[in-house]
């Protein structure tokens, strides 16, 4: 099937990919998109980019990820995304406590840094606490053996704004939007031709909606309304804490470069509005395969499913092995904050795939009517002002070129693979959520 400017087109999910997909493609000249979201507000609870901010870097292991991401980064300069990029360079540490794999990873790292023409400038290698605290003085804990580098081309995005200031400029120039649970929730994809033709989607309202192409862009969510992304895209969660800090607090750590320990966590400068520093502790995360979710062997967010009892149980809790490294990491950083209340905690999901690599692609035997965007890995954010353009070119090449992006054809029985663990740049062991809930129970039953 061949588009045109004139086709209708749906995107499902109005999460960081699907308003970047809708913003290119309007940018481009489709003039008959439609995106339809859950929530009734930008952003959604459930998109993982309903956060103060994310880290925005362009280092990675390997050289393709590197030069999207900056791309991005010199998209984030211009004047649609401008406003929500802070530019406050990231200081990358590995803390004396780290193991083995985690310090492979981090002298690995380092040296790409530090060789890797389009790093190299911005980047310098740091030793001993003291060079360290020439980029971050307010770093007044211990930093105990502490190994590091600072970046100071990269920084962080406020990526519930973006989602929100760029979606509202998409209404303004045409774009529609369907929000809310009853219309915009969609519970099925409508399919004619046996299956092999997506032709649009109907929602909780019951209403039945026809488009030329649907795009699914869900994040955790996929595997719901695409099953076979489950075979191949593992919904996993982190944990997300914040500190509440006082006017003059937050004052003290403004401008301070995104601190990033590979082994313990991250956290950022505080958020001038709502005085919250961020915190996000590193790990395997924990995946949801053995909650009741409507199929087999896949894992989803337990609202996916239904399951409103597990998601309430994880809800303002954050597990205590992830309690207990972010206090590790600001005991050695910002030992002041290190025996603060943790407020507004969460688990954060996001769309997982064994080799982190992003899957953008037609579903295989749909005659190109249905596109998913997934497999994030928890590192889709920083791509939103780029990410869409590479949809366009998918809907305009026809297929997709990149080995790299192309959907998955992998054994059912052999999906669900427990690789969390596995990921190169994760340390830790995968676990459950209902591992999360059980603990909780345990603790709130000695109380
Ligand atoms: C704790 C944490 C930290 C992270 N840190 C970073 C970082 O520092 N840098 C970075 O680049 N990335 C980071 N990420 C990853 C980043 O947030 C994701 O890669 C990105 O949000 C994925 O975008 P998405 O559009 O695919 O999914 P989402 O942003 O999750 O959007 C999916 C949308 O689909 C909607 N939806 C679901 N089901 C339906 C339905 N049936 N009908 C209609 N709408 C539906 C949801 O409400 C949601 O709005 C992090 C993720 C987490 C969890």
């Amino acid at each position: 099937m061949a588009y045109d400017t004139s086709s209708r087109i749906a995107i499902v999910g109005g999460g960081c990919w699907g308003i970047s997909t809708a913003y290119h493609l309007e940018r481009a000249g489709y003039t008959d998109i439609t995106v339809f979201e859950r929530s009734a507000e930008l952003p959604s609870p459930q998109s993982a980019a309903n956060d103060l901010n994310k880290i925005v870097r362009a280092q990675y292991a390997d050289d393709f990820y590197t030069d999207l991401g900056l791309e991005a980064i010199a998209e984030w300069k211009k004047e649609d995304w401008a406003p929500y990029f802070h530019q406050t360079g990231h200081l990358v540490l590995l803390s004396g406590y780290a193991g083995e794999k985690a310090k492979g990873i981090f002298e690995g790292a380092a040296k790409t840094a530090q060789t890797n023409p389009k790093l190299s400038p911005h980047v310098t290698k740091l030793s001993g606490p003291e060079e360290m605290r020439e980029y971050c003085w307010q770093l007044t804990g211990p930093l105990t053996n502490f190994r590091s580098y600072f970046n100071r081309s990269e920084g962080y995005a406020h990526s519930a704004n973006a989602v929100k200031g760029i979606g509202a400029k998409l209404v303004k120039r045409g774009v529609k939007f369907v929000l809310g649970p009853e219309k915009g929730t969609v519970t099925s994809l409508v399919y004619a031709g046996d299956g092999r033709r997506c032709t649009g989607v109907k929602t909780q309202d019951g209403t039945t909606h026809n488009f030329d192409l649907v795009v699914c862009a869900l994040g955790a969510y996929g595997a719901s309304l695409v099953p076979k992304l489950g075979t191949f895209s593992v919904a996993r969660c982190w944990s997300v804490a914040h500190i509440q800090l006082t006017a003059e607090e937050c004052d003290v750590l403004r401008g301070i470069p995104v601190v990033n320990a590979m082994d313990l966590g991250f956290f950022f400068e505080p958020d001038p509005e709502t005085r919250l520093l961020k915190l996000t502790p590193l790990g395997a995360g924990y995946s949801n395969f053995s909650g009741t979710t409507l199929l087999q062997n896949t894992s989803l967010p337990p609202l996916a499913s239904g399951d409103v009892g597990q998601d309430a149980a994880l809800a303002n809790y954050v597990p205590e092995a992830d309690e207990a490294q972010m206090r590790r990491l600001l005991r050695e950083t910002l030992p002041w904050l290190a025996d603060r209340p943790f407020v507004h905690k969460k688990v954060c999901w996001f769309s997982d795939s064994a080799d982190s690599d992003y899957c953008i692609d037609y579903v295989p035997n749909t005659d190109r009517s249905l596109i998913v965007l997934s497999g994030d890995s928890g590192h889709g954010f920083k791509m939103m002002p780029v990410f869409g353009k590479w949809v366009r070119e998918l809907l305009e090449g026809g297929s997709q070129t990149n080995p790299r992006w192309t959907w998955r054809n992998v054994d059912p029985a052999k999906s669900g693979a427990d690789w969390g663990g596995d990921v190169s740049w994760r340390f830790g062991e995968a676990a459950e959520t209902s591992d999360i809930v059980k603990e909780r129970k345990t603790k709130e039953a000695k109380m």
